[in-house]
């Protein structure tokens, strides 16, 4: 397994971040890659301990929990390699490193 604190590259770089309305994020990575991430699917990811089982990986969360209307309160930045959320449902314990956001752009098109 990769470290993924000490993954770099263009592809988990962010050029730009833009809050897109209540429930949107947008993305464009230093590769060219955009991504737009809706709040309730970033949010049904959450990958903190409340959500993960932090011992098997296991999902604790869930997905019909949380409502399609959730909405961003707030980002911010974490050091220089994740972004945390504040969800309009109060929750603000995730912690979603670039490489996750890239992954989840990646893998769960459409989801
Ligand atoms: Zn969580």
């Amino acid at each position: 397994m990769n470290n993924v604190m000490e993954r770099r590259g263009p592809a988990v770089e962010p050029r730009e971040i833009m809050q897109d309305g209540d429930a949107g994020l947008r993305i464009t990575w230093a590769d060219g890659r955009e991504c737009h991430f809706k709040a309730p699917v970033l949010r049904r990811s959450c990958p903190c301990a409340q959500c993960v089982n932090e011992w098997t990986g296991q999902r604790v969360l869930q997905p019909e929990a949380i409502s399609d209307e959730l909405s961003i309160s707030d980002i911010s930045i974490v050091g220089r390699y994740a972004l945390s959320f504040r969800w309009s449902d109060n929750h603000e314990t995730g912690i979603y490193s670039f490489r996750y956001l890239r992954e989840l752009c990646e893998g769960d098109n459409g989801q």
